[in-house]
């Protein structure tokens, strides 16, 4: 009897979301099926799903026409296909084939998202701030820096719209520069995203393909709370 590759592959799930940021649908074997907090769950080989997690929300996803969430299983380390709230799963077995999708148009915003966190840190950083803190979700994005106290700029408004000026100018000039995005892994497994040469920082979750992929980006001008400076932002991922 010949095994396929495929055959031999089974068990080893891939983070098929952290290879190709837009694919939207996989035919693909289930792994794994169990069962969390009485909630059913599924684990596919070719994952398309992005969990929580670095700030990211998790993708909105389906197994055949089943809605499902995916989740990060602290145990196995797998990603797990949840059922959706008030749903269920098709009734699957393991090395059972089912089509994994997601929506793309809400990934491509998250991936737009969180694309323009990286730029909007790298930017802060290129100020000499240092950045303690991040969010992506749709309509709460924003980065927050602890800046040095000689940043006389941050002490009234006046200041601190010069300085949101000069962020907002160095976004600008990154996005028509359509600076590449790039992963890639270093030898003890972690995977580091590169804006050109621009910002390095290691990361799980889903970007865009250049920074031209970025569209209304906008920085209200920044606040500082409690000593840190938050910039705030939207971005939307440009039409394709
Ligand atoms: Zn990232």
């Amino acid at each position: 009897m010949v095994h396929s590759i495929a055959d031999s592959r089974v068990g080893a799930q891939t983070s098929a979301y952290l290879d190709d940021t837009y694919l939207e649908q996989v035919d693909t074997r289930v792994i794994a099926v169990g069962e969390r907090d009485g909630t059913p769950w599924a684990a596919v080989e070719h994952c398309v799903f992005h969990p929580q997690g670095g700030g990211q929300p998790a993708d909105r996803g389906w197994l055949g026409d089943a809605e499902v969430v995916p989740v990060r299983d602290r145990e196995s380390g797998l990603v797990v296909a949840t059922a959706a709230e008030g749903g269920g799963l098709p009734d699957l077995a393991v090395g059972e084939w089912v089509r994994a999708r997601i929506d793309l148009r809400e990934r491509m915003l998250h991936a737009a998202l969180h694309t323009a966190g990286h730029l909007v840190e790298a930017v802060g950083r290129s100020q000499g701030w240092e950045m303690v803190g991040s969010i992506h979700f749709p309509g709460q994005a924003r980065i927050e820096f602890r800046a040095p106290h000689t940043d006389a700029r941050l002490g009234d408004p006046d200041g601190r719209e010069e300085a949101t000026a000069v962020l907002r100018a160095a976004v600008a000039r990154a996005v028509a520069d359509d600076l590449p995005v790039s992963a890639r892994y270093l030898p003890d497994g972690r995977r580091v995203v590169h804006l050109d040469t621009l910002h390095s920082a290691p990361c799980g979750g889903t970007h865009v393909r250049s920074l031209g992929d970025l569209a209304d980006v906008v920085l209200p001008t920044l606040k500082v709370k409690k000593g840190r400076v938050r910039v705030s932002y939207t971005a939307t991922h440009r039409s394709r």
